[in-house]
């Protein structure tokens, strides 16, 4: 059952981050009395408790906890669909008020409250007010994970750059030197992908590369990961496997991509990848590992492409 229709919350731009946010919205909404509905001190209780992570999922859980501090029972739902996060904290209940939350145009995304007894008006008008404090904490924690997405994965094909290959790969080392686990990795580069891109066009190439990316993240468990470690060049490394599952994966990769039909390339043959498959052996560095690789995809091509090299099988 709704208590109370959907509601937008805009929040003026100019208002100050370093301003008891609380103001905000009695000031927008004309209803002074509402200032005192929390102590100053609660409010920077929260402020500070909002600003203690720049994580969604963190600031999210400590406005959470602190809600039901001064609301009690209210589970709540943050949903941003434009960045695909869903955060919950509490089990859903059956009455519910729910918040758009914009600051100005920039739509930070959707709060629904829930509980077991209905919300009454003067606890309602609490979530809003506490909901002014979130809106900053929040607004900054969404542009640092939005900074952190940018530095870390490819732009073209949404999958992880090649900075974020060069961290995971040496702290993977560092983790099999240590314990003796297992660690492969997989180069893969497209067979004659120039010849694409100087039939089809760049564009066209770039739908290609896509449409390989996708196919080699299909592939793979989540315990593989996938990296874009040049223009046609591939890297998965993964983690708990001997040379020989590596093989086998890669040799699965290969086949997914001979089979992709890509609508773009209409009648042209089919495209391909050739792989060079190395495995981690004690007193590797990073680069051990990726030249081994390198040389296996070296001869993968040299005999012919579309292929699987590797020195273990
Ligand atoms: P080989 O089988 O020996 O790997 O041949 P190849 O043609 O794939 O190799 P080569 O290194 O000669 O060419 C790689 C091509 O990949 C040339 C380059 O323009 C293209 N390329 C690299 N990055 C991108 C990109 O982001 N988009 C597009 N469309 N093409 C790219
Ligand atoms: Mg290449
Ligand atoms: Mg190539």
């Amino acid at each position: 059952m709704s208590i109370r229709p959907d509601k937008t919350l805009d929040l003026p731009l100019g208002a100050e981050v370093s301003q008891p946010a609380v103001r905000v919205l009695p000031i927008a909404r004309g209803k002074t009395q509402q200032q005192k509905l929390i102590s100053d001190s609660t409010v920077l209780r929260i402020s500070t408790a909002l600003q203690a992570s720049l994580h969604v999922k963190d600031v999210i859980h400590a406005f959470a906890n602190e809600i039901r501090r001064i609301v009690r029972g209210v589970s709540l739902r943050y949903q941003n669909r434009a960045r695909q996060i869903l955060i919950e904290d509490g089990s859903k209940q059956p009455h519910h008020c729910s918040y758009e939350l914009n600051l100005l145009d920039d739509s930070l995304g959707e709060v629904v409250f829930t509980r077991g007894q209905p919300l009454s008006e003067h606890e309602q008008e609490l979530l809003e007010v506490l909901l002014c404090a979130l809106v900053y904490p929040l607004r900054n924690a969404l542009l640092y994970e939005q900074a952190l997405t940018q530095a870390l994965k490819d732009p073209l094909t949404g999958i992880n750059n090649r900075a974020s290959m060069d961290a995971y790969l040496k702290h993977q080392v560092l983790v099999a030197e240590r314990h003796k686990n297992l660690l492969s990795l997989i180069m893969l580069d497209i067979d004659l992908f120039k010849s694409i891109n100087d039939t089809f066009g760049h564009v066209v190439g770039d739908v290609v590369l896509r449409a390989i990316a996708d196919a080699i993240v299909n592939c793979t468990r989540d315990s593989d990961v996938v990296f874009r470690y040049g223009g046609e060049e591939f890297v998965v490394i993964l983690t708990n496997t001997g040379g020989e599952g590596a093989a086998f994966l890669a040799e699965r990769i290969r086949q997914s991509v001979a089979a992709l039909e890509i609508e773009v390339l209409a009648n042209h043959t089919s495209i391909t990848v050739s792989a060079g498959v190395a495995q981690f052996r004690t007193g590797d560095l990073p680069t051990d590992l990726l030249s081994r690789a390198d040389e296996m995809l070296y001869a993968a091509k040299t005999q012919g492409r579309n292929r699987v090299h590797t020195t273990i099988v």
